[in-house]
């Protein structure tokens, strides 16, 4: 019930209970004044009764003082006694109207009886006396008779007024019996209003507004610092503070909304935040293995529930091999063939839930009974790749939120791995020679300019070979023939340098091999090996042998035979030399210069 509902009802009680206390005490003031009227009714009774015997016995007086002196002022006086009783027996008889009762009434009629009895006596006496009989009139007035009838009279009035007393003595009473049980009421009712004002302050202000506004209070408290673990019950009220219990309860559950959504949406920055880093850094990568390295430090961060493997087609198309892994172990095998993989089957991510027994679970997976999400890595209508990701703990699900974000993620890699693929494609055109494979010119031009830079280590040797008479192969066999020459000997020249050095076509049939450390007489001695090798190589094209091929070399030494800029066109010396010297040899400029 709402308070106001409790006032209301309350303040119309205390209304009710108030008219009613003051009906009492008003009828306790009626009972007072009634009191007051039997009182005065009874004196007007009392002293009409009083009058009466009195007015009778001065009239008695009157007659007898006549009838013995014969004065006639005393007939006179005895007349207006006469009168004058005459006029009280008058009021006497309209007693009623004075407030007497019927018994009274009749008592008074009585005495008026007796009255008129003595009167007639009293009468008859003075007309005796008049006529002459004195003796006859003072019997009739000193006799037995008259004695007797004055004797009931007194008794009479006296009979009446104690009549009266009686009667007002029970009034009186009775009035003030009532006045006492009205002003009982009175308290009774005033009591009682003040019990329901006081009930009524009490509950509403301790039970009904205190004690839950001061709970309220501390719940409003903590809710002000955001601490919305606080429960609110629904305390079912329906007055005001019921309104302000349901209002705290909706401030609470509008909190505790927006404090999850605050923490979805700091999460949500975090994670756009951690995958804009990680972008920026794929982008960066210049290598594969760069790109696992980065995705294996971010990943883990982005979504620490997930473990993930990434994986990388390698040479063959049909085979994946791991380029990285994330809180997890590497799988074992390290290579997939991408029919194990139902998303690189159908081009888009696909999700294995073994548990939910939704959809197909992928071969590749380490635990098959887990939930796994593998998205292709696809970008430039080429697919280069797979991420696998999955619960770091059994239950852990892949939520509809997160695959967007590991599709993004997965996108993004995939056009850095094509990136990187192409760029390494790009870089393979640009500083190889497409026939032999070897660095091109350009290469040699960029690896001079670097040691310009910094210089190569001392000493540095430089070999420049031409194949001799290589225009009768192509006038012989054929243009074709003699790029399969070329070819073989860039094969073999590359394999005899190995890791001692960098090999480089510098042109036609022309070859360029750096040696940084090596010495002029290691660099002859390689020189020397290259060319018997490539005398003993037997060449032949469509069945036709080619014959044996023979080189020449010039080899020049940094920095002891000058600067680095002039090496080569020192060591293009050492070869003309060689060439003029008859072909199939290597020249050490400083051997020859030596030498002659
Ligand atoms: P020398 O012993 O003096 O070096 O004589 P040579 O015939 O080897 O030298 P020359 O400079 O006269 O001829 C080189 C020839 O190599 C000319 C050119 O047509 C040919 N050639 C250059 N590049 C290629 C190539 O990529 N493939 C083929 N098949 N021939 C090439
Ligand atoms: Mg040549
Ligand atoms: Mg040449």
């Amino acid at each position: 019930m709402k308070i106001n509902t409790i006032t209301n009802w309350a303040y119309g009680l205390t209304v009710v209970l108030t008219a009613l206390s003051g009906a009492a005490f008003i009828a306790s003031i009626n009972s007072s004044a009634k009191e007051r009227d039997a009182v005065q009714t009874h004196l007007i009774l009392n002293e009409l009764g009083e009058e009466l015997a009195i007015g009778a016995e001065l009239r008695t007086d009157e007659a007898r003082l006549y009838v013995m002196r014969g004065d006639p002022s005393h007939l006179d006086a005895f007349t207006r006694a006469d009168q004058a009783e005459a006029e009280l027996e008058a009021s006497a008889q309209e007693a009623g109207s004075l407030g007497a009762t019927s018994e009274e009434i009749a008592f008074l009629q009585r005495i008026v009886a007796d009255l008129d009895t003595l009167e007639a006596l009293e009468q008859e006496a003075v007309s005796t006396y008049q006529s002459g009989d004195t003796t006859r009139a003072r019997d009739l007035l000193f006799g037995a008779q008259h004695y007797q009838f004055h004797l009931k009279l007194i008794d009479d009035v006296t009979q009446f007024r104690r009549m009266v007393q009686n009667r007002t003595d029970r009034d009186l009473q009775a009035a003030h019996q009532r006045s006492d049980w009205f002003e009982f009421i009175a308290q009774i009712m005033l009591g009682l209003t003040a019990t329901v004002f006081l009930g009524v302050l009490y509950f509403v202000l301790r039970r009904r507004v205190a004690v839950p506004l001061a709970r309220m209070a501390g719940i409003v408290k903590r809710l002000a610092s955001q601490d919305y673990e606080v429960e609110v019950p629904l305390d079912g009220r329906r007055d005001e503070i019921g309104e302000l219990n349901r209002a705290v309860h909706v401030f609470r559950k509008n909190g505790l909304e927006r404090e999850q959504l605050d923490a979805e949406r700091r999460r949500d920055i975090k994670i756009k935040d951690l995958i804009l880093k990680l972008m920026h850094r794929v982008q960066a990568c210049q290598s594969l293995d760069e790109l696992g390295a980065v995705i294996a430090r971010y990943a883990p961060q982005i979504f620490p529930d997930l473990a993930g493997v990434l994986y990388v087609r390698g040479d063959s198309q049909r085979m994946l091999h791991c380029a990285s892994c994330w809180q997890t172990d590497p799988p074992e095998p390290e290579d997939i063939d991408c029919e194990e993989c139902w998303a690189l089957r159908r081009g888009r991510a696909h999700r294995s839930n073994s548990g939910a027994k939704e959809d197909v679970v992928c071969s590749h997976l380490a635990d098959p009974s887990s939930s796994a999400l593998c998205i292709p890595l696809a970008a430039q209508g080429e697919t280069i790749g797979l991420m696998s990701f999955s619960g770091v703990h059994a239950e852990t699900e892949v939520t509809r939120e997160d695959r967007v974000y590991l599709e993004l993620i997965a996108e993004n890699v995939a056009l850095a791995a094509v990136n990187l693929n192409l760029r390494n494609r790009l870089s393979q055109m640009v500083d190889r020679d497409p026939l032999t494979g070897l660095l091109n010119r350009r290469s040699l031009d960029v690896a001079f300019g670097t040691y310009a830079c910094t210089p190569p280590p001392f000493p540095t040797a430089c070999l420049i070979i031409d194949i001799d008479h290589f225009k009768r192969i192509n006038d012989g066999f054929g243009h074709e023939a003699g790029d399969e020459v070329i070819k073989s000997f860039a094969g073999l020249l590359a394999a005899a340098v190995g890791d001692r050095g960098t090999c480089y076509r510098f042109g036609g049939e022309e070859f360029v091999v750096l040696l940084p450390g090596q010495d002029g007489r290691a660099a002859f001695e390689l020189a020397e090996n290259i060319r018997s090798r490539t005398a003993d190589m037997a060449l032949s094209y469509r069945g036709q042998s080619l014959g044996r091929i023979t080189i020449s070399a010039g080899l020049a030494v940094a920095p002891s035979g000058g600067s680095m800029e002039t090496l080569l066109s020192r060591a293009d010396s050492a070869l003309l030399q060689a060439k003029s010297a008859g072909r199939d040899r290597t020249v050490h400029e400083t051997l020859e210069l030596a030498l002659s």
